[in-house]
Order: C-alpha cells, then structure tokens, then sequence
C-alpha cells in the first residue's frame, strides 16, 4: 500500500502516519523529519535546506524529489510506505508519479486531514519537540509530566523555528498555494479521500483505518 498524507502543518498526518507505520509496518517517509536529520548531521543538502526551512519556505523540488528517489527503493520500502509531508507541490507529485511508474508502483490513496487554519494556528504555537526523540507535546493540551522535558526521552523540548506565530502564518499561506493544488490532482483521478483531522487523535486514527479498510474493499 502507497498512501500519501495531505494536509496542512499542524493537522497531525505525521502522528497519524507514525501510529500507522507501527501497525501495518510501512515506514514512513517524512521529507520534513528527513531534513531535519540533514540538518543535524551538517550534510551538503541539510545546509541547503536549512535557511529554507527556518523561513517557513519550501525547500526546492528537485531536493526532496532527490531525497524521495533513493528512499522508496530501500528494501524496506517494498510492501508499501506512508509519504508524510510529500508531495507538497504539483512538481513533485508528477515526479512522485514518474518515479513509481518506474518501479511499477502506483499511488493508492491520498487521505487529505483537514483543519481549519484557526485551529491549526492554535496547534502549531503550543507545540513543543523533543529535541532527541521527536516526540510531540502541548502546552496546553498535551502537557509533559515535567514541565520542558520528553515524558519518552527526558530530553528537552523545544519549540520548532518554525512553529514560531510568523513562521506559521507564511507555512500555512504556502500550504494554500503550493499544496492545496494536490487535493485536486488526487481527487481526478479517483485517490482522493477526506478526513475530518480537528477531531481526537484516536478518533482520528480511527477514521485512517476504516478509509483503508473500505478502500481494500
Ligand atoms: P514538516 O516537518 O513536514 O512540517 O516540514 C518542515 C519543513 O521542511 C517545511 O516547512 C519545508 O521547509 C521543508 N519540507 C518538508 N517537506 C518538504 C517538501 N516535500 N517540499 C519542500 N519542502 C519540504
């Protein structure tokens, strides 16, 4: 299974991608994680990436493209991955396509959560992440048991450059005008579904998989 997660920031498809990737085992493959591994271990293509990424832009096409390329031939990409965060243009999405046709593959479904950008404003600026493990905390609606420290890891958690109030309102005007194109790309040719992502996490998990049970139908 080829399942791409839309959506805006905030909207929760890598926590939703994570719990599927542990049930199912697809990996899941976070351009967005990926980067910010890059950018850690100061790799020509993290340094690129990163004056993009801190400014709530885009990084250019043909990197993630590049970085997509190699990732789905791994040997553990074969039965099936979860694209979290890519595509995130119509180039990319085209380029997706070219890449699995190489490999005799194909896209099956594209779930898009969506959530009103108020809520998602209210979202991203509470959120703080865990330095180390990545884990994902709120300050008002998932508090650690210890103020500023992972409840996994007892690593500090931070907030995100790019979860700054700024940051979030140029992520979210590029999420409208470069991404939101994508949910009419899937929706012609048939892999589209929507899912309501202002509701619980569980609730919404739940959603996930009772779209993946109707469409192996
Ligand atoms: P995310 O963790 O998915 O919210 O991604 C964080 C940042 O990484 C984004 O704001 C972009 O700067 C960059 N990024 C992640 N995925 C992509 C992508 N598919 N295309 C371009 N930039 C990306």
């Amino acid at each position: 299974m080829i399942l791409v997660f839309l959506g805006p920031p905030g909207s929760g498809k890598g926590t939703q991608a994570k719990k599927l990737a542990a049930m199912h085992q697809w990996p899941q493959l976070s351009t967005g994680d990926m980067l910010r591994a890059a950018i850690k271990k100061r790799t020509p293509i993290g340094i690129e990436a990163e004056r993009y990424m801190q400014d709530g832009k885009l990084a250019p096409d043909s990197l993630v493209i590049g970085l997509i390329r190699d990732r789905i031939r791994e040997p553990d990409s074969k039965p099936g991955f979860i694209l979290d965060g890519f595509p995130r243009t119509v180039t990319q999405a085209e380029a997706l396509d070219q890449m699995l046709t190489e490999l005799n593959r194909t896209v099956d479904l594209a779930i898009l959560f969506q959530v009103p950008d108020q809520a998602l404003i209210q979202r991203l600026s509470g959120r703080r992440t865990c330095l180390n493990c990545g884990a994902m905390f709120h300050t008002e609606t998932l508090r650690p048991k210890n103020e500023g420290t992972c409840d996994t890891c007892q690593s500090p958690l931070v907030q995100r450059e790019d979860d700054h109030e700024g940051v979030i309102q140029k992520r979210l005007k590029i999420y409208h005008e470069a991404t939101e194109p994508l949910v009419e790309y899937y929706n012609k040719n048939g892999k589209l579904k929507i899912i309501n992502a202002s509701l619980e996490t569980s609730q919404v998990n739940a959603l996930v998989e009772k779209t993946l049970a109707a469409s192996a139908q």
